[in-house]
């Protein structure tokens, strides 16, 4: 017998615009596609937001006994700038600024997107695919496009067909937008004319001479567009059909909505059961983003090296902070919203500490059955995690009154609750008791700062070779220590 034999779960569906009930294409599996980052730079809270929200239903639903297999890609060829089908291709433009190969850029923020998952103890996906290691795939899905009549050839690019495909189908279904309404709002940009219409997006763009991402095709070198991608390593390892597919907010248009139009068109299927969105974390009431700059790394944050912060927040503590959203809510950052999310998160885990210790008696005086079936509901309830942190809160309130020896509870209950608390804040909302290694971070910083205190020593004394070897050994260890008017600080990378 499995939990989800007993749970009924409702996912609100982007696509129906309803709450729905899960029902699983084959019975105990489940197969998860989200859109992973593109990596031309270091992911921000807001990308780690949309990436902890779908980490919250990977585990609620292995939590409920699915057998679960979780697609997340990595976008490393193929996403131009502003989400168009004209301009740079964001690695290939990252590349250019550096002097590095694009290749030394993907690995480069692949290797820090892993580090800053692990650090909030996200789980891998099943499998991680990306987009250039898929070159063949994504070929064959154009040709099929094109085969069936929603793709054509262009000056050595591919496009597709918007209104062809929008004349037996409903291109807008998943954004709520209607193409009549999106051909009214656009006018013939210079360099979309190889296109038929403007609405037409690229399934793969001739690369100019001078373009070093390229890979031989029917149509000649180029490379492939964006929304190619997520189609075809989706349906690779999940199908044509699978039950969810996830991403922020911002992917709805275009990307999956193009998604969706290129899957209908090579496969004759709508690939997707329930679609789900995140929704955007704000900075100062305005979306966190790359581009803008109006974002914060995850590493300011664990650092506290940011003007907008009194002090270093942990990544559990960070973590509790975004949980306590629901993942369809807009969350704004700010330091007083972070500060406050670090009582509550210390409050949680003192009451675990305090579980350990409780003692049963004869009889119960509290309902812990009725109880545990409320976390339920509130993850049942479309993962509503503020309302399942509720509910914990109600068990942090059990346990403070069992201690104080005002209520009673029988070994079996000591053990559900226990057994409860556990499970949904370890297992499903994916948080740490940090006593440890807060403790050796406590302890680092203060050899951190004995050591500027020894360097500023060397300095007066004038023994500079002595001073840099202290600056460069740190550095070497990732810790960069700065000088300035109010004195010495540090931040470890
Ligand atoms: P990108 O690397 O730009 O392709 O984005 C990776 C993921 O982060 C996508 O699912 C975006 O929707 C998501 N994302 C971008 N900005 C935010 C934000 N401010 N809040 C939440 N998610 C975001
Ligand atoms: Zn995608």
């Amino acid at each position: 017998m499995h939990l989800y034999q007993n749970q009924s779960l409702k996912i609100y569906n982007s696509l129906s615009g309803e709450k729905e009930l899960f029902k699983p294409i084959h019975e105990g599996n489940v197969g998860m596609y989200v859109c992973g980052p593109t990596v031309y730079s270091n992911v921000h809270l807001g990308n780690c937001r949309t990436f902890m929200s779908f980490d919250l239903v990977f585990r609620y639903l292995k939590h409920l006994g699915y057998k679960v297999r979780y697609v997340r890609n990595i976008t490393d060829v193929g996403h131009i700038e502003d989400d168009a089908d004209d301009g740079e291709d964001k690695i290939a433009k990252k590349a250019r600024i550096e002097k590095l190969e694009p290749m030394e850029i993907v690995q480069q923020y692949s290797v820090d997107f892993h580090q800053i998952m692990e650090l909030f103890n996200t789980l891998p996906p099943s499998i991680e695919p990306t987009a250039t290691g898929h070159i063949i795939e994504q070929i064959q899905t154009i040709q099929s496009i094109i085969d069936k009549g929603f793709g054509y050839v262009s000056e050595g690019s591919v496009y597709f067909d918007v209104l062809k495909f929008n004349e037996n189908h409903n291109y807008g279904k998943l954004s709520g937008r209607n193409i009549e309404d999106m051909m009214a709002n656009t006018r013939d940009l210079s360099g979309q004319s190889e296109k038929r219409n403007p609405q037409d997006f690229a399934l793969w763009k001739k690369a100019e001479p001078q373009h070093i991402m390229r890979w031989p095709s029917p149509w000649g070198d180029g490379f492939p567009g964006w929304h190619l991608e997520c189609t075809a390593m989706s349906t690779k390892y999940l199908g044509n059909h699978f039950d969810i597919h996830g991403g922020g907010m911002d992917l709805k248009f275009p990307h999956h909505e193009c998604e969706i139009a290129q899957n209908e068109a090579s496969t004759g299927q709508s690939p997707v059961n329930y679609w789900m969105h995140a929704n955007m974390l704000t900075l100062n009431g305005k979306k966190m983003s790359k581009s803008t700059g109006n974002n914060i790394l995850p590493r300011e944050i664990f650092s506290g090296n940011n003007d907008i912060l009194s002090k270093a927040f942990s990544p559990s503590v960070t973590r509790f902070f975004i949980m306590q959203a629901h993942y369809r809510s807009i969350l704004d950052f700010s330091n007083d919203a972070i500060l406050a999310a670090e009582k509550g998160f210390n409050r949680l885990m003192e009451a675990l500490e305090n579980l350990k210790s409780l003692k049963a008696s004869n009889a119960s005086s509290l309902d812990i059955i009725k109880w545990r079936q409320s976390c339920y509901d509130a993850m049942n309830d479309d993962f509503n995690s503020p309302i399942l942190i509720a509910q914990l809160f109600e068990g942090v309130r059990y346990i403070n009154i069992l201690k104080d020896g005002k209520e009673t509870i029988t070994t079996t209950d000591l053990e559900l609750l226990t057994k409860t608390m556990n499970a949904f804040v370890f297992d499903v909302l994916g948080l740490k008791s940090e006593t440890e290694s807060d403790n050796s971070s406590d302890k680092v910083a203060g050899l951190v700062t004995m050591l500027i205190g020894m360097r500023n020593e060397a300095r007066a004394n004038k023994d500079f070779a002595l001073s840099d070897q202290i600056r460069d050994k740190l550095s070497e260890l990732g810790i960069e220590i700065k000088d300035s008017k109010e004195g010495t600080t540090f931040s470890i990378l």
